[in-house]
């Protein structure tokens, strides 16, 4: 071989080393961050002034519940886990009758549907300790859960009823694998999904920042609000742990939302998830 031949061929060699390094920077090795959509059941509440007090009394509202799941280059994340699988079409009622609680979808196939095991998700992330957030959390019981102090406290506390939650649909966690947050959290250190904590409807209450390189910044917004109007009127549900705090929340979250230009969205608001894509489509 002669040397010319010899140089263009190491030439060669390193041109396609290069690009080979290149590819798995910036290629199609790399996963891109999506953003799933889940239904995780379905509320029906026979007196929605339970959320509004003294407004609309007596009457009834149907509510969505929403789960997510985000992918990012660095870990999996599962944002809420919607009411337990178990409960069915069929459903139960709840809180002395005054809601009716039922699963059409459950989590774990619609999971499936799009090739994640409970086993691939990293990171738990769970707004606030209500049934209807925790109902799957014991599929995740090896992911780190990301958790604020004061929810941990009340949730790993000795009276978990005395706050609404039922310490049975995340009876299988060890508490040794959360990490406990004092406020907020930038969850892979890239501005891309960050806790933010909004306390008040229960004691450690958060939502979650996500922005997305495609469809920009969204505001998963927990129960700080459980339907439109109740964010137009600022209204704070009877059973809220604390009035003030809710209402210091959402006005430091309705600052930061147009601050950063988002989109809200609210979990449970039945209308609003209509046009919102659910798995297996994927925002991006
Ligand atoms: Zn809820």
């Amino acid at each position: 071989m002669s040397l010319f031949l010899r140089l263009s061929r190491t030439v060669i060699l390193a041109a396609g080393a290069a690009l080979l390094s290149a590819c798995s920077l910036f290629g199609p090795s790399t996963p891109a961050m999506k953003l799933y959509v889940f239904q995780c059941g379905d509320i029906l509440t026979k007196d929605v002034s339970i959320f509004s007090p003294g407004v609309n009394v007596g009457q009834r509202k149907q509510l969505t519940n929403s789960c997510y799941l985000i992918q990012h280059p660095k870990g999996n994340l599962i944002w809420d886990t919607g009411l337990n699988d178990a409960i069915g079409t069929k459903g139960v009622d709840a809180f002395d009758g005054k809601f009716h609680l039922s699963v059409s979808k459950p989590l774990a196939p619609q999971l499936a549907e799009i090739g994640i095991k409970p086993e691939d998700i990293q990171y738990l992330g769970i707004s606030h300790f209500h049934a209807d957030h925790t109902g799957n959390a014991n599929l995740f019981s090896n992911a780190t859960l990301l958790i604020q102090q004061e929810e941990f406290d009340a949730a790993f506390g000795p009276e978990p009823q005395k706050y609404g939650f039922a310490p049975e649909t995340y009876s299988k966690f060890n508490r040794k694998n959360a990490q406990v947050l004092q406020g907020d959290l930038d969850l892979f250190g890239d501005g891309r999904v960050v806790i933010k904590k909004a306390v008040g409807h229960t004691p450690g209450h958060q939502m979650l920042f996500l922005d997305m390189p495609k469809s920009g910044p969204i505001v998963l917004s927990g129960d700080l609000y459980h339907f439109t109007s109740n964010r137009q009127h600022r209204r704070v549900p009877s059973f809220n742990f604390n009035k003030q705090q809710t209402l210091d929340s959402m006005e430091f979250m309705e600052q930061f939302t147009a601050a950063k230009h988002a989109q809200f969205w609210i979990q449970h608001d039945l209308e609003q998830n209509q046009d919102i894509r659910h798995s297996p489509e994927f925002y991006k």
